[in-house]
Parts: structure tokens; C-alpha cells; sequence
């Protein structure tokens, strides 16, 4: 077995804490890593704290992973040792049903999909992310990341940048569409860097009204304070898109009635409770409500191309290792700016 450094929570009240483990040795399959960087994911939280059921404790977040490889298995041949590399929120799954043949992995039809951490890998030990020093995994779940962009702004990219780069480009978001962005914050910050990549115009849809001269900085045309009912009203059937980044409750219905006839509103955002819509908020103009869940690995590797070419990473605070539990404290407060990521050299 590999000795691995980490940080994790062994109950859902717990603070995150130095903890030693092992991982598994490197399969003919497998490549090893060295973490170099690790991003903050809002999931983590809602995980770490059992808010989307009860957790696998002790559990070590973390799936916005970059590093360099290390170590390469006897099958190996997408890595070479010294490579960078990216791993995103899965590591594995059967790899031959109709979903994974369709690079939907995170869908296997034979419910194999084996999340990056908090869940059981196949011979049925648990997974632990990256919030740690090394990770072993599966060659075809490992990304390649170019040396052109900085590392650290890479990281959030393997799962902020999947969720919001997939739906926009499977509702075939571009120029003339008129796109509104719930939340600025991880998902968020994302989703306006590609809705104006993609040539739609954007509008920020944010409870901070701190936050707007960022949002214009990222690129937003257009910013409005939804707590403000006067600028709410002001977008009565306005969007074709609204890409809902949200982490708590919050007003679907309100939301609902800016968009157009058949316009669209995509939920990435995942609030612990169930949503509460009004059927006429959808009836009326056809509208639909629809999710989307981070994207396959192909699709992950094409975004990471998009991004490699068009000079796009995330917006990112660094942070020591040891201030991961202040972190999650400002995300809950909806204090980033735009993603904390982590320094795995502290650790
Ligand atoms: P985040 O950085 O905390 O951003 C969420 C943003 O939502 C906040 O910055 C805030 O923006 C806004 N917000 C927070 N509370 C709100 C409230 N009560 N009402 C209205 N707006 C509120 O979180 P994230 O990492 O981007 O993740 C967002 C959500 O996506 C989480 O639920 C996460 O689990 C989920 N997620 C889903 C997928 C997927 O595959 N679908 C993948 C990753 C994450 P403003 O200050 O601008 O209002
Ligand atoms: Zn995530």
C-alpha cells in the first residue's frame, strides 16, 4: 500500500483534521499522482456535513484535482511519468454499458460510477479525494492538463468548469441567446467566463451587490440584484437560458417567469431539500425546467482543451491547507472569490 497525507471529517459536525491513510497500490491500469493543487467544491461541504445523506466517515474531500504523475501501471499508455494531469468528481465505472460507451460515465447504466471520494471504489473499499498528497487512479479517468495555463486556476476547472461548460454547450448555447447566471460563485463564475466565450449575452443574477463590479469584470453585460423586486420585475420574460448555480433553497418560481416562451432554466445547483415549483410557472410559455449533472470524460478533456486554447481558469483564492475549515465558512457566506483552492505543498 502507498502511504497518503490527508485532511478529513470524521463526523458530519467535525472539523477537518490532518489524517494519515493508504491507497491502493498502482495497478496495471492505474497511474499515481502527486496532488499539486485541489479546489474547494460547495459539494464538499454539502457532503463532509451529510447534507445529501449520511457520509462515509472518516472522509477526505476533494475532486478538483491537478498534479504530476508519478508513477505509470504495466497497461498504461494516455500517461507518462512527469506529466500533469486532472482528476474531476469520478474514478471509475464498468466502462462498457451504453452511458460510459457514450462518455456518460457519470450515469453507468450499470450503476458502477465511483465518486472521487465518499463512496464505495469497486472491490469495495472507500474512495478519498483530494485533499490530500497522492491519489491512485484509473488511466481513463485521469485528464490530461496543458502547461499553458496556471496550474492553480486549472484545478476548479475539473468540476465547476465540467457543470456549467456541458449544459451550455448541450443546450447549444451561443450567440443571440440572452443567458442569465444564478449565483456568483464557483458554478457561477464559470458558467459567465463560457455563456460570453460561447458569444451569448450574459446577465448576472446575484443576492451580493458587492459583487458586480466582478461580475462585469468577468464579463457579464448586465448585473441585477435579485433581492431587489423593481430589477427583478425588469426581466419578466427576458432569458432563453437561465443557468442556476444556487446551493440553498431559493424561489424557483421567481426565477421561472423571466424566462421566455420555451426558454430554459438548468439546475446545476444542488439544495439539500426538494424544489417547490408551481405548475404554471412552467405552463405558462412552455417553459422547461431541466438539471444537469457535471459531464463525461471526453467532454471533460474538451473543456480543458476550450479552456487551454482560450486562456480560460478560474478565479482563485490559494490557501494553506490549515485554512480549510475558515474556507468552508466564507464559501457558506458566499465569500470567494470566485473558488479557494488548495495548496497541497502545505500539507
Ligand atoms: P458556491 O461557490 O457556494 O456558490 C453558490 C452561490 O449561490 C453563492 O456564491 C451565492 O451567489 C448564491 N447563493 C447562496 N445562497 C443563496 C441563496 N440562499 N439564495 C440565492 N443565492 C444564493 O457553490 P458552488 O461550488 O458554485 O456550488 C453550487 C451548487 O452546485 C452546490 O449546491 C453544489 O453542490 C452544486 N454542484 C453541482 C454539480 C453538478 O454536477 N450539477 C457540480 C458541482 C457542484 P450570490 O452571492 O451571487 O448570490
Ligand atoms: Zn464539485
Amino acid at each position: 500500500m502507498i502511504n497518503a497525507k490527508g485532511y478529513a471529517a470524521h463526523s458530519k459536525t467535525d472539523a477537518l483534521q490532518p489524517w494519515d491513510f493508504e491507497r491502493r497500490e498502482v495497478g496495471a491500469d492505474d497511474v499515481l499522482i502527486d496532488i499539486l493543487y485541489c479546489g474547494i467544491c460547495h459539494s464538499d461541504i454539502h457532503q463532509v456535513r451529510s447534507e445529501w445523506g449520511p457520509a462515509i466517515y472518516p472522509i477526505v474531500p476533494g475532486h478538483e484535482i491537478v498534479g504530476r504523475i508519478t508513477a505509470v501501471g504495466a497497461n498504461v499508455s494516455k500517461f507518462k511519468v512527469g506529466e500533469l494531469a486532472g482528476i474531476g468528481c469520478m474514478v471509475n465505472s464498468c466502462q462498457h454499458c451504453d452511458s460510459c460507451g457514450h462518455g456518460q460515465e457519470q450515469f453507468c447504466d450499470n450503476k458502477q460510477t465511483v465518486w472521487t471520494y465518499n463512496a464505495r471504489d469497486k472491490d469495495g473499499s472507500v474512495t478519498y479525494g483530494g485533499y490530500s498528497n497522492k491519489i491512485v487512479c484509473d488511466q481513463h479517468f485521469v485528464l490530461h492538463v496543458s502547461d499553458k495555463l496556471d496550474l492553480k486556476g486549472v484545478a476548479p476547472l475539473l468540476c465547476a468548469g465540467i457543470t456549467t461548460y456541458s449544459p451550455l454547450r448541450k443546450w447549444k448555447v451561443g450567440k443571440g441567446h440572452k443567458v442569465g447566471v444564478l449565483g456568483l460563485g464557483g458554478l457561477g463564475h464559470m458558467a459567465v467566463k463560457f455563456a460570453v466565450s460561447f458569444g451569448a449575452e450574459v446577465t448576472m443574477l446575484s443576492t451580493s451587490p458587492s459583487k458586480e463590479a466582478d461580475a462585469k469584470r468577468l464579463g457579464a453585460h448586465k448585473f441585477v440584484l435579485t433581492k431587489d423586486p423593481e430589477q427583478v420585475k425588469s426581466l419578466d420574460r427576458y432569458f432563453d437560458f437561465i443557468i442556476d448555480t444556487v446551493s440553498a433553497p431559493h424561489d424557483y418560481n421567481m426565477y421561472l417567469q423571466m424566462l421566455k416562451t420555451d426558454g430554459v432554466q438548468i439546475c446545476v445547483g444542488l439544495p439539500p431539500e426538494p424544489l417547490s415549483i408551481a405548475g404554471g410557472s412552467l405552463m405558462r410559455g412552455n417553459r422547461v425546467l431541466t438539471a444537469s449533472s457535471i459531464g463525461g470524460i471526453p467532454e471533460t478533456q474538451e473543456m480543458l482543451d476550450y479552456c487551454a486554447e482560450h486562456n480560460i481558469v478560474s478565479d482563485i483564492e490559494l490557501i494553506d491547507i490549515k485554512e480549510v475549515n475558515t474556507a468552508y465558512e466564507r464559501v457558506l457566506k458566499s465569500d470567494v472569490k470566485y473558488r479557494f483552492v488548495i495548496d497541497l505543498a502545505t500539507i
